[in-house]
Protein backbone atom coordinates (compact mmCIF):
# COMPACT_ATOMS: atom_id res chain seq x y z
CA UNK A 1 0.00 0.00 0.00
CA UNK A 2 1.18 3.25 -0.84
CA UNK A 3 2.70 5.22 2.12
CA UNK A 4 1.24 8.73 2.80
CA UNK A 5 3.24 11.65 4.03
CA UNK A 6 1.70 14.69 5.87
CA UNK A 7 2.91 17.82 4.36
CA UNK A 8 2.31 21.28 6.58
CA UNK A 9 1.60 24.05 4.57
CA UNK A 10 2.05 27.62 5.10
CA UNK A 11 0.87 29.93 1.83
CA UNK A 12 2.12 33.24 3.75
CA UNK A 13 1.86 36.80 2.44
CA UNK A 14 1.64 38.70 -0.72
CA UNK A 15 2.24 36.60 -3.57
CA UNK A 16 2.68 33.21 -1.42
CA UNK A 17 -0.59 31.62 -2.07
CA UNK A 18 -0.80 32.39 -6.13
CA UNK A 19 2.65 30.41 -5.88
CA UNK A 20 1.64 27.71 -3.45
CA UNK A 21 -1.60 26.76 -4.73
CA UNK A 22 -0.32 25.65 -8.41
CA UNK A 23 2.63 24.22 -6.56
CA UNK A 24 0.55 22.38 -4.50
CA UNK A 25 -1.33 21.22 -7.44
CA UNK A 26 1.43 19.27 -8.87
CA UNK A 27 2.75 17.68 -6.19
CA UNK A 28 -0.86 16.20 -5.78
CA UNK A 29 -0.80 15.05 -9.61
CA UNK A 30 2.54 13.59 -9.06
CA UNK A 31 1.34 11.56 -5.83
CA UNK A 32 -1.89 10.65 -8.02
CA UNK A 33 0.44 9.10 -10.61
CA UNK A 34 2.61 7.13 -8.40
CA UNK A 35 1.37 3.71 -6.99
CA UNK A 36 4.16 4.45 -3.77
CA UNK A 37 2.93 7.25 -1.66
CA UNK A 38 0.88 9.46 -1.17
CA UNK A 39 0.66 13.27 -0.20
CA UNK A 40 -1.87 14.87 2.30
CA UNK A 41 -1.57 18.80 1.90
CA UNK A 42 -3.01 20.71 5.37
CA UNK A 43 -2.42 24.31 5.54
CA UNK A 44 -1.98 26.04 9.01
CA UNK A 45 -1.94 30.12 9.47
CA UNK A 46 0.55 32.05 10.32
CA UNK A 47 2.50 35.17 8.28
CA UNK A 48 1.95 38.79 8.74
CA UNK A 49 -1.39 39.20 7.61
CA UNK A 50 -2.42 36.97 9.89
CA UNK A 51 -0.43 38.65 12.68
CA UNK A 52 -2.23 42.23 11.78
CA UNK A 53 -5.87 40.47 12.21
CA UNK A 54 -4.89 38.17 15.44
CA UNK A 55 -2.00 39.61 16.79
CA UNK A 56 -0.33 36.03 16.55
CA UNK A 57 2.47 35.62 13.54
CA UNK A 58 3.27 31.76 14.28
CA UNK A 59 0.04 30.26 16.64
CA UNK A 60 1.39 27.60 19.00
CA UNK A 61 -1.48 24.97 17.03
CA UNK A 62 0.71 25.81 13.61
CA UNK A 63 3.73 25.16 15.02
CA UNK A 64 2.79 21.91 16.84
CA UNK A 65 1.13 20.86 13.31
CA UNK A 66 4.04 21.53 11.42
CA UNK A 67 6.91 19.63 13.89
CA UNK A 68 4.57 16.57 13.34
CA UNK A 69 4.28 16.64 9.84
CA UNK A 70 6.39 14.73 7.87
CA UNK A 71 7.53 17.71 6.30
CA UNK A 72 7.35 21.40 5.83
CA UNK A 73 5.92 23.79 2.67
CA UNK A 74 6.41 27.72 3.05
CA UNK A 75 5.80 30.30 0.15
CA UNK A 76 7.28 33.53 1.67
CA UNK A 77 6.32 35.55 4.51
CA UNK A 78 6.07 39.00 5.90
CA UNK A 79 4.74 42.67 4.51
CA UNK A 80 7.14 45.86 4.91
CA UNK A 81 3.95 47.64 6.90
CA UNK A 82 3.40 44.95 9.64
CA UNK A 83 5.94 45.42 11.90
CA UNK A 84 6.40 44.40 15.71
CA UNK A 85 6.73 47.34 18.28
CA UNK A 86 10.07 46.95 18.17
CA UNK A 87 10.30 47.84 14.63
CA UNK A 88 11.45 44.66 13.32
CA UNK A 89 9.28 42.70 10.83
CA UNK A 90 7.60 39.41 11.70
CA UNK A 91 9.66 36.49 10.23
CA UNK A 92 8.15 32.92 11.18
CA UNK A 93 9.80 31.24 8.60
CA UNK A 94 13.19 32.50 11.18
CA UNK A 95 10.76 30.93 14.45
CA UNK A 96 10.27 28.09 12.77
CA UNK A 97 14.08 27.18 11.94
CA UNK A 98 15.14 28.03 15.20
CA UNK A 99 11.91 25.92 16.75
CA UNK A 100 12.85 23.00 15.09
CA UNK A 101 16.83 23.57 14.78
CA UNK A 102 17.08 23.57 10.76
CA UNK A 103 20.56 24.28 10.86
CA UNK A 104 21.41 24.08 6.99
CA UNK A 105 19.57 26.50 4.95
CA UNK A 106 19.98 24.40 1.65
CA UNK A 107 20.38 26.56 -1.53
CA UNK A 108 21.33 25.24 -4.84
CA UNK A 109 22.79 27.59 -7.45
CA UNK A 110 22.14 25.49 -10.91
CA UNK A 111 22.01 27.14 -14.41
CA UNK A 112 20.70 25.07 -17.11
CA UNK A 113 20.54 25.08 -20.32
CA UNK A 114 18.35 28.18 -21.49
CA UNK A 115 18.28 29.61 -18.16
CA UNK A 116 19.14 33.28 -17.94
CA UNK A 117 22.12 33.93 -16.22
CA UNK A 118 23.11 37.28 -16.67
CA UNK A 119 27.00 35.73 -16.50
CA UNK A 120 28.53 34.61 -20.00
CA UNK A 121 29.28 30.71 -19.13
CA UNK A 122 32.80 29.79 -20.99
CA UNK A 123 32.05 26.46 -23.00
CA UNK A 124 32.52 23.06 -21.20
CA UNK A 125 31.95 24.98 -17.90
CA UNK A 126 28.87 24.29 -16.15
CA UNK A 127 27.25 26.96 -12.88
CA UNK A 128 26.14 23.94 -10.57
CA UNK A 129 26.46 24.40 -6.40
CA UNK A 130 25.39 24.44 -3.43
CA UNK A 131 25.58 27.04 -0.71
CA UNK A 132 24.98 26.21 2.74
CA UNK A 133 23.87 28.31 5.01
CA UNK A 134 24.10 27.94 8.71
CA UNK A 135 20.34 29.12 9.88
CA UNK A 136 19.75 29.12 13.09
CA UNK A 137 22.41 31.38 15.15
CA UNK A 138 25.73 33.63 13.25
CA UNK A 139 24.49 36.58 13.00
CA UNK A 140 20.88 36.02 13.73
CA UNK A 141 21.25 34.79 17.06
CA UNK A 142 20.10 37.92 18.55
CA UNK A 143 17.18 38.56 16.37
CA UNK A 144 14.58 40.24 18.35
CA UNK A 145 16.54 40.96 21.19
CA UNK A 146 19.68 43.13 20.07
CA UNK A 147 20.24 45.94 22.51
CA UNK A 148 19.60 49.29 21.62
CA UNK A 149 20.07 52.76 23.62
CA UNK A 150 19.97 56.18 22.28
CA UNK A 151 24.11 56.09 21.22
CA UNK A 152 24.38 52.39 20.22
CA UNK A 153 23.22 49.32 18.86
CA UNK A 154 24.74 45.61 19.59
CA UNK A 155 23.51 42.42 18.29
CA UNK A 156 25.60 39.27 18.81
CA UNK A 157 27.42 36.68 16.61
CA UNK A 158 27.14 33.34 17.97
CA UNK A 159 28.85 29.98 16.75
CA UNK A 160 28.90 27.06 18.39
CA UNK A 161 30.84 23.45 18.05
CA UNK A 162 27.83 21.52 18.19
CA UNK A 163 25.86 23.39 15.64
CA UNK A 164 28.76 23.61 13.55
CA UNK A 165 29.88 20.13 14.04
CA UNK A 166 26.14 18.62 12.69
CA UNK A 167 26.51 21.74 10.01
CA UNK A 168 30.15 20.59 8.13
CA UNK A 169 29.09 16.83 9.10
CA UNK A 170 26.14 17.92 6.69
CA UNK A 171 28.35 19.94 4.01
CA UNK A 172 30.95 16.96 3.53
CA UNK A 173 27.82 14.38 3.54
CA UNK A 174 26.42 16.04 0.47
CA UNK A 175 29.89 16.80 -1.57
CA UNK A 176 29.70 12.72 -0.73
CA UNK A 177 26.51 11.68 -2.30
CA UNK A 178 27.03 14.87 -5.18
CA UNK A 179 30.31 13.05 -6.18
CA UNK A 180 28.60 9.87 -6.76
CA UNK A 181 25.13 10.73 -8.15
CA UNK A 182 26.19 13.67 -10.03
CA UNK A 183 29.97 13.12 -11.13
CA UNK A 184 30.97 15.98 -9.00
CA UNK A 185 34.71 17.03 -8.19
CA UNK A 186 33.77 16.33 -4.16
CA UNK A 187 34.69 19.59 -2.84
CA UNK A 188 33.38 21.77 0.57
CA UNK A 189 34.47 25.48 0.97
CA UNK A 190 34.13 26.80 4.43
CA UNK A 191 33.45 30.92 3.79
CA UNK A 192 34.65 32.81 6.88
CA UNK A 193 35.81 35.99 8.28
CA UNK A 194 38.67 33.99 10.09
CA UNK A 195 41.55 36.50 9.36
CA UNK A 196 40.06 39.21 11.39
CA UNK A 197 37.73 37.39 13.61
CA UNK A 198 38.37 35.08 16.33
CA UNK A 199 34.55 33.56 15.58
CA UNK A 200 35.41 32.83 12.39
CA UNK A 201 38.76 31.00 13.30
CA UNK A 202 36.89 29.02 15.71
CA UNK A 203 34.80 28.20 12.91
CA UNK A 204 37.16 27.07 10.74
CA UNK A 205 38.85 24.92 12.92
CA UNK A 206 35.98 22.79 13.68
CA UNK A 207 35.53 22.44 10.05
CA UNK A 208 39.28 21.60 9.50
CA UNK A 209 38.37 18.86 12.63
CA UNK A 210 35.25 17.89 10.37
CA UNK A 211 37.10 17.50 6.69
CA UNK A 212 40.06 14.86 8.37
CA UNK A 213 37.19 12.37 8.81
CA UNK A 214 36.18 12.64 5.13
CA UNK A 215 39.56 12.01 3.25
CA UNK A 216 38.08 11.51 0.12
CA UNK A 217 36.35 15.00 -0.35
CA UNK A 218 38.53 17.89 -0.65
CA UNK A 219 38.38 20.67 1.97
CA UNK A 220 38.89 24.37 1.51
CA UNK A 221 38.50 27.27 2.59
CA UNK A 222 37.47 31.52 1.60
CA UNK A 223 37.00 34.72 2.90
CA UNK A 224 33.61 35.79 2.55
CA UNK A 225 34.46 38.89 0.26
CA UNK A 226 36.87 36.90 -1.88
CA UNK A 227 33.64 34.40 -2.29
CA UNK A 228 31.84 37.20 -3.09
CA UNK A 229 34.12 38.37 -6.23
CA UNK A 230 34.43 34.43 -7.50
CA UNK A 231 31.61 33.77 -7.22
CA UNK A 232 30.50 36.33 -10.27
CA UNK A 233 33.97 35.69 -12.06
CA UNK A 234 34.56 31.90 -11.51
CA UNK A 235 31.24 30.18 -10.40
CA UNK A 236 32.10 26.78 -12.30
CA UNK A 237 34.77 26.49 -9.64
CA UNK A 238 32.56 25.72 -6.49
CA UNK A 239 31.20 22.41 -5.28
CA UNK A 240 29.75 22.82 -2.05
CA UNK A 241 30.03 26.42 -0.16
CA UNK A 242 29.12 26.28 4.10
CA UNK A 243 28.85 29.41 5.73
CA UNK A 244 27.55 31.31 9.07
CA UNK A 245 23.81 33.06 8.58
CA UNK A 246 24.50 36.42 7.71
CA UNK A 247 26.83 35.72 5.27
CA UNK A 248 24.80 33.15 3.57
CA UNK A 249 21.83 35.03 3.62
CA UNK A 250 23.81 37.72 1.30
CA UNK A 251 25.72 34.95 -0.92
CA UNK A 252 22.82 33.30 -1.63
CA UNK A 253 20.85 36.10 -3.18
CA UNK A 254 24.43 36.63 -5.21
CA UNK A 255 23.61 33.22 -6.03
CA UNK A 256 19.86 33.46 -7.26
CA UNK A 257 20.97 36.52 -9.20
CA UNK A 258 23.34 34.37 -10.97
CA UNK A 259 20.57 32.07 -12.16
CA UNK A 260 18.17 34.60 -12.98
CA UNK A 261 16.83 36.03 -10.34
CA UNK A 262 14.73 35.25 -6.80
CA UNK A 263 12.18 33.73 -9.21
CA UNK A 264 13.87 30.47 -9.46
CA UNK A 265 16.16 29.96 -6.63
CA UNK A 266 14.73 27.21 -4.36
CA UNK A 267 15.94 26.31 -1.03
CA UNK A 268 15.48 23.56 2.02
CA UNK A 269 16.50 24.43 6.01
CA UNK A 270 17.29 21.20 6.65
CA UNK A 271 17.31 19.64 10.55
CA UNK A 272 17.77 16.18 11.47
CA UNK A 273 14.31 15.58 12.24
CA UNK A 274 12.63 18.29 10.42
CA UNK A 275 12.36 20.10 7.21
CA UNK A 276 11.41 23.37 5.63
CA UNK A 277 11.07 24.42 1.79
CA UNK A 278 10.72 27.48 0.53
CA UNK A 279 11.65 29.69 -2.23
CA UNK A 280 14.44 32.22 -1.25
CA UNK A 281 12.58 35.19 -2.40
CA UNK A 282 10.46 36.74 -0.13
CA UNK A 283 6.47 37.96 -0.41
CA UNK A 284 7.04 40.33 -3.09
CA UNK A 285 4.53 42.87 -2.48
CA UNK A 286 5.64 45.12 -5.39
CA UNK A 287 3.68 42.73 -7.62
CA UNK A 288 1.04 40.92 -5.41
CA UNK A 289 -2.48 40.32 -6.71
CA UNK A 290 -1.19 40.34 -10.20
CA UNK A 291 -0.97 36.38 -11.36
CA UNK A 292 2.50 37.57 -12.53
CA UNK A 293 5.05 35.84 -10.13
CA UNK A 294 7.44 33.34 -11.04
CA UNK A 295 5.97 30.38 -9.30
CA UNK A 296 9.43 28.44 -10.33
CA UNK A 297 11.32 28.96 -7.22
CA UNK A 298 8.26 27.26 -5.28
CA UNK A 299 8.27 24.26 -7.66
CA UNK A 300 11.52 23.85 -7.19
CA UNK A 301 11.49 23.89 -3.55
CA UNK A 302 8.35 21.23 -3.86
CA UNK A 303 11.19 19.17 -6.16
CA UNK A 304 13.46 19.32 -3.43
CA UNK A 305 10.47 18.54 -0.88
CA UNK A 306 10.18 15.18 -2.37
CA UNK A 307 13.85 14.20 -2.84
CA UNK A 308 14.60 14.79 0.65
CA UNK A 309 11.38 12.63 1.52
CA UNK A 310 12.48 9.89 -0.93
CA UNK A 311 16.21 10.00 0.88
CA UNK A 312 15.01 9.87 4.68
CA UNK A 313 12.12 6.97 3.97
CA UNK A 314 14.39 5.40 1.53
CA UNK A 315 11.99 5.20 -1.48
CA UNK A 316 13.56 5.92 -4.28
CA UNK A 317 10.62 6.67 -6.61
CA UNK A 318 9.99 9.81 -4.15
CA UNK A 319 13.08 11.44 -4.67
CA UNK A 320 13.06 10.53 -8.69
CA UNK A 321 9.42 12.07 -8.84
CA UNK A 322 11.39 15.26 -7.54
CA UNK A 323 13.86 15.10 -9.92
CA UNK A 324 11.35 14.75 -12.67
CA UNK A 325 10.36 18.19 -11.74
CA UNK A 326 13.29 20.04 -11.65
CA UNK A 327 13.75 18.74 -14.86
CA UNK A 328 10.69 19.67 -16.75
CA UNK A 329 11.27 23.12 -14.75
CA UNK A 330 14.46 23.11 -17.10
CA UNK A 331 12.89 22.39 -20.28
CA UNK A 332 9.93 24.78 -19.81
CA UNK A 333 12.95 27.29 -19.04
CA UNK A 334 15.39 26.77 -22.09
CA UNK A 335 11.62 26.67 -24.22
CA UNK A 336 11.71 30.08 -22.64
CA UNK A 337 7.99 30.24 -24.10
CA UNK A 338 5.69 29.92 -20.62
CA UNK A 339 8.00 32.29 -18.71
CA UNK A 340 6.75 35.23 -16.50
CA UNK A 341 7.98 38.82 -16.96
CA UNK A 342 11.34 38.38 -14.94
CA UNK A 343 12.46 35.93 -16.72
CA UNK A 344 11.35 38.10 -20.13
CA UNK A 345 8.54 36.33 -20.73
CA UNK A 346 4.71 37.62 -20.79
CA UNK A 347 3.64 33.94 -19.19
CA UNK A 348 1.02 34.76 -15.91
CA UNK A 349 1.60 32.13 -12.74
CA UNK A 350 -0.95 30.09 -13.64
CA UNK A 351 0.30 29.32 -17.40
CA UNK A 352 4.23 28.54 -16.20
CA UNK A 353 2.99 26.12 -13.49
CA UNK A 354 0.33 24.66 -16.48
CA UNK A 355 3.72 24.45 -18.90
CA UNK A 356 5.37 22.18 -15.92
CA UNK A 357 2.80 20.07 -15.67
CA UNK A 358 2.39 19.48 -19.64
CA UNK A 359 6.19 18.88 -19.44
CA UNK A 360 5.87 16.29 -16.71
CA UNK A 361 3.67 14.55 -18.91
CA UNK A 362 1.56 12.18 -16.62
P1 LIG B 1 11.33 39.99 -2.26
O1 LIG B 1 12.13 38.77 -2.47
O2 LIG B 1 9.93 39.81 -1.82
O3 LIG B 1 11.32 40.87 -3.61
C1 LIG B 1 12.51 41.39 -4.20
C2 LIG B 1 12.24 41.63 -5.70
O4 LIG B 1 12.17 40.37 -6.37
C3 LIG B 1 10.92 42.34 -5.95
O5 LIG B 1 11.07 43.22 -7.04
C4 LIG B 1 9.97 41.22 -6.34
O6 LIG B 1 8.91 41.61 -7.20
C5 LIG B 1 10.91 40.21 -7.01
N1 LIG B 1 10.45 38.85 -6.84
C6 LIG B 1 10.54 38.11 -5.71
N2 LIG B 1 9.98 36.91 -5.91
C7 LIG B 1 9.54 36.88 -7.18
C8 LIG B 1 8.85 35.91 -7.97
N3 LIG B 1 8.53 34.69 -7.50
N4 LIG B 1 8.53 36.22 -9.24
C9 LIG B 1 8.87 37.42 -9.76
N5 LIG B 1 9.53 38.39 -9.06
C10 LIG B 1 9.85 38.12 -7.77
O7 LIG B 1 12.15 40.89 -1.22
P2 LIG B 1 11.71 42.22 -0.44
O8 LIG B 1 10.92 43.10 -1.35
O9 LIG B 1 12.96 42.71 0.16
O10 LIG B 1 10.77 41.72 0.74
C11 LIG B 1 9.34 41.72 0.70
C12 LIG B 1 8.82 41.10 1.97
O11 LIG B 1 9.20 39.70 2.03
C13 LIG B 1 9.41 41.74 3.24
O12 LIG B 1 8.37 41.85 4.17
C14 LIG B 1 10.49 40.77 3.69
O13 LIG B 1 10.73 40.80 5.06
C15 LIG B 1 9.88 39.45 3.27
N6 LIG B 1 10.86 38.37 3.03
C16 LIG B 1 10.51 37.13 3.37
C17 LIG B 1 11.35 36.07 3.10
C18 LIG B 1 10.93 34.68 3.44
O14 LIG B 1 9.77 34.43 3.71
N7 LIG B 1 11.84 33.74 3.43
C19 LIG B 1 12.58 36.30 2.46
C20 LIG B 1 12.90 37.62 2.09
C21 LIG B 1 12.03 38.65 2.37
Amino acid sequence: MAQTFEIAVFEGDGIGPEIMVPTVNILKKMAAASADYALSFTTHPAGAAYYAISGESLPQASLDAAGQADAILLSAMGLPDVRYADGTEISPQIDLRKAFNLFAGVRPVRVADGQHSPLKIPKGREIDFVLIRESTEGLFYTQGSGEVSETEARETLRITRDVSEKLFQFAFNLAQDRKVRRNGPGRVTCVDKANVFRAFAFFRSIFDETAKRFPDVVADHAYVDATALWMVQKPWDFDVLVTENMFGDILSDLGAGLMGGLGVAPSADIGLEQAVFQPCHGSAPDIAGQGKANPIAMILSGAMMLEWLGVKHDMLSLAADGQRIRQAVERVMADGVAVTADLGGAASTIDTADAVLAALDL
